[in-house]
C-alpha cells in the first residue's frame, strides 16, 4: 500500500515535470525564432544602409534611412555614427550636437552592441542597438512582444552562445546566467533549459520555479489555505481595504458612464499661420461622488481595465454630437477629434456604432477624427486595416502623442493616416538645449514626406508658436496659448 502510494507520487511528479519542461521548450523555441528574425532583419538593414551612396546626414540620406526603417516592425531607428556619437538618424533627423554613446557593451566582429540606449529624444524609452561600421540599428523595445510568455515566474535570457553578453532579459536572470555560464543549469532547483541557434551565436535560456506535487495538488492546497486563514487575516483585511476603495471608485465611474454623466470639454485647434479655428479635441471630464475632479489619466485606464472603455467612448461621442451637432453640420468645415483606444477601432462593432451615431445626428464622417496614441499595442496589420476602414468611411485618423511610444516614428507614420499630433514634450523643449528640441525638424520632415497634417500639442507661448510657424507654416496647433479645454457654449466662434 505504502509502496503503491509512493510510486504513484513519483510518477505524478514526473508527469508534472515533463509537462513543465515541454512548455518551457516551446516558449524558448518561439523566442529563439523571434531573436534570430530580429538579428536577420538588423543585419539586412545594416547591409543596405552601408551600401547607401548618399551624402551622410543630408536630407536625401535621411529619407533613405527612413525608408530602411520602414522595413521591419522590430526596428525603432536607423542611425549614422560619427566618432562614437549618433550624428543623425531616421527618427531624430540631423543633430547639431551629436548624441554621445558610451563604449560598446559587447562586440562580435564585425558587430558592436549596446544595451539600454535612450531611444527617444524625450528620454523615456530605452532600447538596444547594433552597429556595423558607421551604421547602427536601434531595436524596438517591443520587438519581443507577442511571443507569448505572460507568466512572470518564468525567467528568460537571450544571450550569446558563450554567455558573455545578454541581448535581452525578462525577469531577474542573475542566477540563471551564472548557472548557464558554469554549464550547471541542472543544479538549479528549478526547471531550466537552454536552446541555441545552429549557426548564429544566439541562445535562449529559461527557468521556471520547480512545482512539487503538493503545489499542484488541490487537496493539499486547500488544507494549507485553511491553516493559513488565521495567520492571513491581517493581510487579508489590508488587501480587501485596498480593493474596496478601488471598487468604490470603479462603481462610481460605472454609474457615471451609464448615466451619461461623463462631461466633455473641447480644446481649440488652430492654424499656426492665421490662428483660424479649424476644430476641437473632445476631452473627457469626471468628478467622483465627493465632487473631486479625477484626471482622465486616472479614470481612462481604470475604465480600460474594467472593460468599460467602449461604453465611455460611446458616452463621449453622444455628448459631443449633442453639444457640437449644429457646428459639425454647418459650414465652414469644423471637426471634432475624439480619443479612442486601438482595441476600439480594430473592433468592427465599434466602427459600426460610430457610423450609426453619425447617421442619426446627420454629422458627416469627415467632421469626426479619431486619435489613437502611439503607445497602442495593437498588431500593425490590424491597426492599418482599421485605419483604412475608418478612412474609407470618411473619417480622419490621427496618431496622438507622436514621438513618445515604442515604435519607430517613420514606421508608424507609414500607416494610412491623416495627421500626426506631435507630443507636447517636444514643444516644451523649444528653446532648451535638449535633444527633444533638435528632433522637431525631423518630425516635421516626416510629416511632409508622408504628406500628412501636423498638429503640434502643448503650445503655451507666442515664442513657441513663432518658432514652429517658421519651420512648418502649414502646421496646426493646440495648447493653452490657443485656448484651454472649455464647455461647448464657451467655445469661440472663430
Ligand atoms: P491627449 O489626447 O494628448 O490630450 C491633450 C492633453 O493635454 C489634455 O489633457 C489637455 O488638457 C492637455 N493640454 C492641452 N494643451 C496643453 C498645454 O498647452 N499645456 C499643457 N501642459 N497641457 C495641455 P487631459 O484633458 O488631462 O487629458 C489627458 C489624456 O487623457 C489625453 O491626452 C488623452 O490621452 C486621455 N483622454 C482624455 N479624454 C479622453 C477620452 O474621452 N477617451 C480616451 N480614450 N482618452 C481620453
Ligand atoms: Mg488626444
Ligand atoms: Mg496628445
Amino acid at each position: 500500500m505504502v509502496v503503491t502510494l509512493a510510486t504513484t507520487l513519483v510518477v505524478a511528479q514526473k508527469l508534472i515535470d515533463r509537462g513543465k519542461i515541454a512548455t518551457l521548450h516551446e516558449h524558448a523555441t518561439r523566442i529563439l525564432v523571434r531573436a534570430v528574425d530580429i538579428a536577420d532583419q538588423t543585419d539586412l538593414i545594416l547591409q543596405k544602409a552601408r551600401s547607401l551612396d548618399t551624402v551622410p546626414c543630408s536630407a536625401e540620406d535621411l529619407d533613405q534611412l527612413r525608408l530602411l526603417s520602414f522595413h521591419s516592425p522590430f526596428v525603432r531607428d536607423v542611425a549614422r555614427l560619427e566618432k562614437g556619437a549618433i550624428a543623425c538618424s531616421a527618427a531624430w533627423g540631423s543633430l547639431a550636437t551629436p548624441f554621445a554613446l558610451p563604449a560598446p557593451h559587447h562586440a562580435i566582429a564585425p558587430f558592436r552592441f549596446w544595451r539600454d540606449i535612450t531611444s527617444t529624444p524625450i528620454g523615456e524609452v530605452r532600447s538596444d542597438m547594433t552597429a556595423h561600421g558607421a551604421m547602427a540599428v536601434v531595436t524596438a523595445p517591443g520587438a519581443f512582444d507577442g511571443v507569448g510568455f505572460a507568466d512572470p515566474s518564468i525567467k528568460t535570457l537571450v544571450l550569446s552562445r558563450d554567455g558573455s553578453y545578454v541581448f535581452r532579459s525578462f525577469g531577474d536572470g542573475t542566477r540563471l546566467l551564472k548557472a548557464f555560464r558554469e554549464r550547471a543549469l541542472g543544479e538549479l532547483n528549478k526547471y531550466a533549459i537552454a536552446h541555441c541557434h545552429a549557426v548564429r551565436s544566439i541562445c535562449v535560456v529559461q527557468s521556471s520555479p520547480h512545482s512539487p506535487l503538493w503545489v499542484e495538488s488541490w487537496g493539499l492546497l486547500a488544507a494549507l489555505v485553511f491553516l493559513g486563514i488565521f495567520a492571513g487575516a491581517g493581510i487579508g483585511l489590508t488587501v480587501s481595504g485596498y480593493f474596496a476603495k478601488r471598487n468604490a471608485m470603479a462603481a462610481q465611474l460605472k454609474r457615471a458612464i451609464d448615466r451619461d454623466a461623463i462631461r466633455v470639454m473641447y480644446q481649440p485647434i488652430r492654424t499656426l499661420q492665421d490662428r483660424r479655428l479649424v476644430g476641437v479635441e473632445a476631452l473627457a471630464r469626471w468628478s467622483d461622488a465627493s465632487g473631486k475632479n479625477i484626471p482622465p489619466d486616472q479614470f481612462i485606464p481604470l475604465a480600460e481595465q474594467m472593460g468599460w472603455l467602449d461604453a465611455l467612448t460611446g458616452s463621449v461621442l453622444r455628448s459631443t454630437f449633442r453639444d457640437l451637432g449644429d457646428r459639425l453640420r454647418s459650414d465652414p468645415p469644423f471637426y471634432v477629434s475624439v480619443n479612442v483606444a486601438s482595441e476600439e477601432i480594430t473592433n468592427r462593432h465599434f466602427r459600426n456604432y460610430l457610423e450609426t451615431l453619425c447617421r442619426e445626428h446627420r454629422i458627416p464622417a469627415s467632421r469626426v477624427a479619431l486619435e489613437v496614441t502611439e503607445r497602442s499595442t495593437a498588431d500593425y496589420v490590424d491597426l492599418a486595416m482599421a485605419f483604412q476602414a475608418l478612412r474609407d468611411a470618411g473619417h480622419m485618423v490621427m496618431i496622438d502623442d507622436f514621438g513618445t511610444g515604442y515604435s519607430n516614428f517613420a514606421y508608424l507614420a507609414a500607416l494610412p493616416l491623416d495627421a500626426i499630433k506631435m507630443d507636447r514634450a517636444f514643444t516644451n523643449a523649444i528653446g532648451t538645449e535638449s535633444l527633444a528640441s533638435e528632433v522637431i525638424p525631423g518630425i516635421m520632415s516626416i510629416a511632409s514626406a508622408l504628406k500628412v497634417m501636423l498638429i503640434v500639442e502643448g503650445i503655451e507661448t507666442e515664442a513657441q508658436e513663432h518658432f514652429l510657424k517658421e519651420l512648418h507654416p502649414q502646421a496646426k496647433g493646440q495648447g493653452w496659448f490657443y485656448g484651454r479645454p472649455a464647455l461647448a457654449a464657451d467655445l469661440p466662434a472663430s
